[in-house]
């Protein structure tokens, strides 16, 4: 199931996203196990994503051979635990956070890859930047030390109205290529779960997120392993 639904998410992307570009598939990987996972990348995943630090530090050390990415929410408190761990952040949506990565990556002299979070439909109960401060927040960021900008993450609103989520994933598309034109690091679009993905890579997303649509519904009761360095108490 895992294994086939892979496959033919990859296959159906293989010819790119709307602007001819390849799409790179993060399987979204909040209450999977180890085992799950290892499966999907088996499958041909190139690249999980986490939500949750405590998440994150329990299958770090039970997966590889694909990148890890952190998709969610991230608290300034810790960042520490994901400096040196994480392949690329997507959900930098305020400079104190992306001051906090500076700071550590800095310390532990090493570059962070990241991309800022903007919040394209401008929901209360969304973390990002505002759409109007992307570029201000673009060239804050890329001045901080120890911190690489590859480029925006969005969440588009939850609906299934085309008219509305269409003009948000063209109008991401366009910060993205402005940005591209100012700084050559700029490479991704990260934009689509599963029941977007496809409006936004013919948008132009060249990154997306897929949970559902690679495991199958979620169970949030589901145990994951703990890491001893976090203690639960120390959860979100
Ligand atoms: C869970 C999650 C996804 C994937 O969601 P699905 O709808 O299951 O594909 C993508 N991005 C983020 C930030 C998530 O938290």
């Amino acid at each position: 199931m895992i294994e086939e639904n892979v496959r033919k998410i990859l296959h159906e992307i293989e010819g790119g996203n709307g602007k001819g570009e390849k799409i790179t598939l993060v399987a979204a990987t909040k209450t999977r196990t180890p085992e799950e996972i290892c499966r999907a990348i088996k499958a041909g995943i190139g690249a999980v994503g986490e939500n949750k630090v405590q998440e994150f530090c329990a299958k770090f050390g039970l997966i590889d051979g694909a990148e890890r990415h952190f998709i969610g929410n991230l608290q300034t408190n810790k960042v520490k635990y994901l400096i040196g761990r994480c392949d690329l952040i997507h959900s930098v949506g305020s400079m104190r956070l992306a001051e906090e990565i500076s700071r550590l990556s800095v310390r532990a002299n090493v570059t962070q890859d990241i991309l800022i979070e903007i919040n394209v439909g401008g929901e209360a109960s969304k973390g990002g930047f505002p759409y109007e401060e992307a570029e201000t927040a673009r060239k804050q960021i890329s001045a901080l030390g120890g911190i690489s900008v590859r480029g925006f993450m969005a969440m588009l609103p939850e609906s299934e109205d085309l008219a509305l989520l269409t003009p948000l994933a063209l109008k991401m598309r366009r910060l993205f290529e402005s940005a591209r034109e100012r700084d050559e690091k700029i490479s991704y679009l990260s934009m689509g779960m599963s029941g977007d993905w496809r409006l936004c890579v013919e948008q132009g997303s060249n990154m997306i997120r897929l949970g559902t649509a690679i495991f199958g519904e979620r169970n949030y009761a589901q145990n994951v392993p703990h890491d001893t360095v976090i203690s639960p108490s120390d959860g979100e």
